[in-house]
């Protein structure tokens, strides 16, 4: 534990509650079910090569303050296994200290302690690869839990780099896979069912010989996807499905759930010159960026007593 920060945060009274140490993120290893403690800055340097790899400075820096907010709105989410998070991306993707870079250390270490917060609480950030030309409402992509309310924005940055959908061939067959997985065996047929604001597939109806049919989220139905064929197969919900003779031509835009950050997006508007500050206040509009020790005793409430995870990433 570095000194300085050890200092700084009891100064700044920065003691929250619970088994964890006042600057610690509790990481579940999914692979062995040990939970790590890391430093708080540290566990940021080390996450940011998963979750976006090589990017302009700026664009580093805005995915730093959003990983960090990210971590400390879901403090205590795996807490039946006495943790805060989950090493996958179900919450982040943390492979070890290893993982962290120097470039990745600079990044977490030139937002130290800086947040996102609304209605003085930090903002449990998301981020995405790609919204594919507009990002949708949190409260549209999960109904299970609390998420932020941020407004959809339109984004011509990740379309200035591709503007391509993607293409994915479903066959009877891998309905009736996907029909088995979701509930409805047999399953030969699909339609939308619903769009949510920002043209996302919010349901769909899949339908077996005889009548019986299925409605299920298309968060649901793209996540089923994803386990059975990979992340990708569908790779977001803003998409069309049309019917062919074997099966179903889908076609979409974009990479990812679509709430919140898109990383293809802040990438484009780094290149481009935009600032951190001007790439966040796109993405969370009605967001701030404040300094953590402003909001810790908020933060302190925030580690959820025991209960189930729910499904949040990617
Ligand atoms: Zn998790
Ligand atoms: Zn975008």
């Amino acid at each position: 534990m570095r000194w300085s920060l050890l200092l700084s945060l009891a100064l700044a009274g920065f003691l929250w509650a619970g088994p964890a140490a006042s600057d610690e993120v509790r990481v579940l290893r999914t692979a062995t079910g040990n939970v790590e403690r890391v430093e708080l800055e540290e566990y940021v340097a080390a996450v940011l090569p998963g979750e976006i790899g090589r990017a302009p400075r700026e664009a580093l820096l805005a995915q730093a303050i959003a990983v960090r907010s990210y971590v400390l709105g879901h403090l205590g989410r795996h807490s039946a296994a006495d943790a805060d998070v989950c090493d996958s991306t179900h919450c982040q993707v943390y492979r070890g200290r290893h993982a962290v870079t120097k470039v990745s250390r600079q990044a977490a270490l030139a937002t130290k302690g800086l947040v996102l917060s609304m209605d003085e609480k930090v903002v449990a950030a998301p981020f995405h690869a790609d919204c594919g030309g507009h990002t949708t409402r949190p409260i549209d992509v999960w109904d299970d839990q609390e998420v932020p309310e941020l407004p959809p924005v339109e984004d011509d940055a990740c379309l200035q780099r591709s503007t391509a959908p993607w293409v994915f061939r479903l066959s009877r067959s891998q309905v009736g896979q996907l029909g088995q997985k979701l509930g409805l065996p047999g399953s030969r047929y699909l339609e939308v069912y619903g769009r949510d604001g920002s043209g996302r597939v919010s349901m769909v109806r899949l339908a077996a010989p005889g009548g019986a049919t299925l409605v299920v989220r298309g968060f649901d139905f793209r996540m089923t996807a994803m386990s059975l064929w990979g992340w990708d197969s569908i790779r977001s919900t803003l998409l069309d499905f049309e019917e062919e003779p074997g099966g179903y031509v889908i076609t979409g835009r974009g990479h990812g759930h679509g709430a919140g950050l898109c990383q293809v997006g802040a990438i484009q508007r780094a290149a481009r010159g935009e600032s951190w500050k001007e790439i966040l206040g796109h993405y969370y509009a009605g967001a701030d960026v404040r300094p953590l020790s402003g909001l810790q005793p908020l933060v302190a409430q925030a580690r959820k007593p025991a209960g189930a995870a729910p499904v949040h990433q990617p």
